[in-house]
């Protein structure tokens, strides 16, 4: 698998080739803010490193994937989510077509703030 990929839209952001509005990086991880936020608080956090969805993920990715469910929580916080659990956060990975996946580099939607939210 590719490191990066040249025609991913993701992976231009990670670049810096495509603006984006940042949230917190560290050398495995990228967060920025949707673009379309269907909640008061809407990011996605993405490896920085190209991976095209969760249906291509193997033992080796079991750290990054620990670090990345560990850091959702923190950024959901720090970024205005209310504390559980009358506040909380969603965490979604949309996966492959069906699942509702639009953008073929990993992320995962973290959302929260006070309902109702413009979807979901
Ligand atoms: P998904 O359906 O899970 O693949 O979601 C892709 C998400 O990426 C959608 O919520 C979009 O609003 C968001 N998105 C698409 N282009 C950009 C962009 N240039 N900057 C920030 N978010 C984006
Ligand atoms: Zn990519």
């Amino acid at each position: 698998m590719l490191e990066h990929d040249p025609n991913c839209l993701f992976c231009k952001i990670v670049a810096g080739q495509i603006p984006s509005k940042p949230v917190y990086q560290d050398e495995e991880f990228y967060a920025f803010h949707d673009i379309h936020p269907s909640a008061p608080v809407h990011f996605l956090i993405i490896p920085k490193r190209h991976i095209p969805s969760m249906a291509q993920v193997t033992d080796a990715h079991a750290g990054l994937l620990g670090r990345l469910m560990v850091l959702a929580p923190k950024l959901a916080l720090q970024l205005g989510c209310n504390p559980y659990p009358a506040g909380g956060f969603r965490l979604l990975c949309n996966t492959g077509a069906e699942g509702g996946q639009e953008v073929h580099h990993l992320h995962i939607h973290v959302m929260g703030g006070p309902r109702p939210w413009l979807r979901g």
